[in-house]
C-alpha cells in the first residue's frame, strides 16, 4: 500500500466508475459542478463494462453467431470447417471494452472531470483517505455520491481461492474452452454463461435450489427458455443443492443432491453465480452518519441522499443490481446536488435477460398482479404468428400484456422471443405514461418488426388481434 501526502478539496467527490459513478460525474459536470473521481482500477466503467454487461453480451453473440452457423444449411448456405478460437474470440470482447473505457476517458477530459486511481475510505462526513499509487492522501468534499457497485457471493464449499472455482468475470475470460462446466445458480447470469458455454460445445450443468430458473419471470416465460437451453447441451438440475467439490484427477468432482439423491458430477470448472453483495464493508462508513440495512445496502430516500451531503446510488443500493437502475439513480443524485427538484420515481426497472431466446419484463408480471389481488386483463401472442419471427428462423415464444381489467390501463409486459430485448422500452415507456391497450393497440408498428407483436398482443387482450383468433372478450 503506497499513501501520499497530498490534502486536495473538490466541490463533488464520486467514488466508482462503473454505470452509477461515470454517469453521475459526467452529469454533475454537465450542471456546472467541479467533479472528481475516484475509482480502484485503472479502467472506467466499472463491472458492468468490464466484467459484466458488455463483455457478457459480445460473448453471446459470438457463441450465437456459431451456433447458428450449425442451422444456415436450412436456408441454403453451407460452411464447412470452421472453428472456435476462444483466445481471438476474448481478445475482440477485450477490444470492445477498451473502446468504451476510452470513450469515458475522452468525455472526463472534455467536461475537466480529473480521475485518481486508488481506493477511497471515509475518514468523517467530509473527508476521504485514500489507498494507493498517488501523491493525495486526503480528498475534503462538500458533496459525495458512493458507487462502489457489489462484489459475487461466495458458496460455502466453493471457495473463489480454488483453482477449480471462478466468479463471472474469470469466465468472462477464459483461455481455453472448457470440456465441462458446472454453473452453481440458474439466474439471470448463470443462464446467460450456460448459453455461451453451450453454444461453444461445452457439456454445461446448472444447479439451481430452485424449482425454476430465473424466478423475476412468470414460469411459462422461463420454461421456454428452459427448453431451449436443454437443446444445446445445458443440462438442468434443479430443486438441486450443491453440497462440496473434492480434486480428482485433475478435475473438481462436485457433490450435489437432487431430488433427495446424492449424485457426484465431474468438471473442468465450476462458476458459482448465486448473487451479488453491496460493496459496503471497508469504505469507512463507520466514520460518517451513513447507514446500511442488514445486508450491507445503502440506506437512501428519493433523492438518493444517504446523509446529509453525501448521496449513494447503483448496487450499493439495493435490488435490482442493473447498469440502467444505476445510471438513472446517478442522474437523479447529480440533479438533486445541484438544486434540482429531482427523485428517482420511476414506475418501472425494465429487465432483461439475454438468454436465447430472449426475455423482457416491465412492470407486474401476472403473478405479481394475482398475489396483489388486481383485477386483471390478459393478452398473448406466439412468435408463431409473427412473419418477422419466420425469417429470422426464431418462432419460440411469446409476448404477455397485463393490463387492468377496467381502465385498461398497462401494467405489465413479458415476453420471450427472438430481439424481445428491443421491444422492453415501449413497454416502459407505456407504462411510465399511463398507456392503456388502445393506445398501443392504435399505434402503428411497421412491418415486419418484431415490434408488432406488442401491437398485436394488445390486440389479443382486447379480443381483436389479426394474425390469432381473437374473440371479442366478454365484458
Ligand atoms: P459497478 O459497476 O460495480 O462499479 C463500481 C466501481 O467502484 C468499480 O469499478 C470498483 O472498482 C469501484 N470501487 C469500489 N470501491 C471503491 C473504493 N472504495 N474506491 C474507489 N473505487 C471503488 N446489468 C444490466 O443492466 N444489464 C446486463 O446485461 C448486465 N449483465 C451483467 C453480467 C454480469 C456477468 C454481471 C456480473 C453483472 C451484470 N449486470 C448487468 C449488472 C451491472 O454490471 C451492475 O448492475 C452495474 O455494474 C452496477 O453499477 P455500479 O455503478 O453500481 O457499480
Amino acid at each position: 500500500m503506497v499513501v501520499g501526502n497530498m490534502t486536495i478539496e473538490t466541490e463533488v467527490l464520486v467514488i466508482g466508475s462503473g454505470p452509477g459513478g461515470y454517469v453521475a460525474a459526467i452529469r454533475s459536470a454537465q450542471l456546472g459542478k467541479e467533479v472528481l473521481l475516484v475509482e480502484e482500477e485503472k479502467q472506467l466503467g466499472g463491472v458492468c463494462l468490464h466484467a459484466g454487461c458488455i463483455p457478457s453480451k459480445a460473448l453471446i453473440h459470438a457463441s450465437d453467431f456459431y451456433e447458428k452457423i450449425h442451422h444456415m444449411a436450412d436456408m441454403g448456405i453451407e460452411i464447412k470447417d470452421y472453428k472456435v478460437d476462444i483466445k481471438k474470440m476474448i481478445a475482440w470482447k477485450d477490444g470492445i471494452r477498451e473502446k468504451l473505457d476510452a470513450g469515458i476517458k475522452g468525455l472526463f477530459k472534455k467536461y475537466g472531470i480529473e480521475v485518481i486511481t486508488g481506493k477511497a475510505i471515509f475518514k468523517s462526513d467530509s473527508e476521504v483517505r485514500i489507498e494507493g499509487k498517488t501523491d493525495i492522501s486526503v480528498i475534503k468534499f462538500k458533496q459525495a455520491i458512493i458507487a462502489t457497485g457489489s462484489v459475487p457471493l461466495e458458496v460455502s464449499g466453493f471457495p473463489f481461492s480454488s483453482k477449480y472455482v471462478m466468479s463471472s468475470k474469470e469466465a468472462l475470460s477464459l483461455q481455453e474452452i472448457p470440456k465441462k462446466l458446472i454453473i452453481i445458480g440458474g439466474g439471470y447470469i448463470g443462464t446467460e454463461m450456460g448459453t455461451v458455454y453451450g453454444k461453444l460445445g461445452t457439456e454445461v450443468h446448472i444447479v439451481e435450489m430452485l424449482d425454476r430458473l430465473i424466478p423475476a419471470f412468470d414460469r411459462e416465460v422461463v420454461e421456454v427458455v428452459a427448453r431451449k437451453l436443454s437443446s444445446f447441451k445445458v443440462n438442468l438440475h434443479l430443486s438441486t443443492k450443491a453440497l462440496g467439490m473434492k480434486e480428482k484427477e485433475g478435475k473438481a468432482a462436485v457433490e450435489i443432491e437432487e431430488k433427495g439423491k446424492k449424485i457426484i458430477l465431474e468438471a473442468d470448472k465450476v462458476l458459482v453465480v448465486v448473487g451479488r453483495k453491496p460493496n459496503s464493508k471497508g469504505i469507512g462508513l463507520e466514520n460518517t452518519s451513513v447507514k446500511t440495512d442488514d445486508k450491507g445496502f445503502i440506506k437512501v430516500d428519493q433523492q438518493m441522499r444517504a446523509a446529509k451531503n453525501i448521496f449513494a446510488i447503483g448496487d450499493v443500493v439495493g435490488q435490482p443490481m442493473l447498469a440502467h437502475k444505476a445510471s438513472r439513480e446517478a442522474k437523479v443524485a447529480a440533479e438533486v446536488i445541484a438544486g434540482k427538484p429531482s427523485a428517482f420515481d420511476n414506475k418501472v426497472i425494465p429487465f432483461i435477460v439475454f438468454n436465447d431466446p430472449e426475455l423482457i419484463s416491465a412492470g407486474l408480471t401476472e403473478e405479481d398482479a394475482r398475489a396483489k389481488g388486481k383485477d386483471i386483463v390478459i393478452g398473448r401472442f406466439p412468435f408463431a404468428a409473427l412473419g418477422k419471427a419466420m425469417t429470422l428462423q426464431q418462432t419460440d415464444g411469446f409476448v404477455k400484456i397485463i393490463a387492468d381489467k377496467n381502465s385498461k390501463v398497462v401494467l405489465g409486459v413479458q415476453a420471450v422471443g427472438p430481439n424481445v430485448s428491443e421491444l422492453v422500452s415501449e413497454a416502459a415507456l407505456a407504462i411510465e405514461m399511463g398507456a392503456t391497450l388502445e393506445d398501443i393497440a392504435l399505434t402503428i408498428h411497421p412491418h415486419p418488426t418484431i415490434g408488432e407483436s406488442l401491437m398485436e398482443c394488445a390486440e389479443a387482450a382486447l379480443g381483436e388481434a389479426i394474425h390469432i383468433f381473437s374473440p371479442k372478450k366478454k365484458e
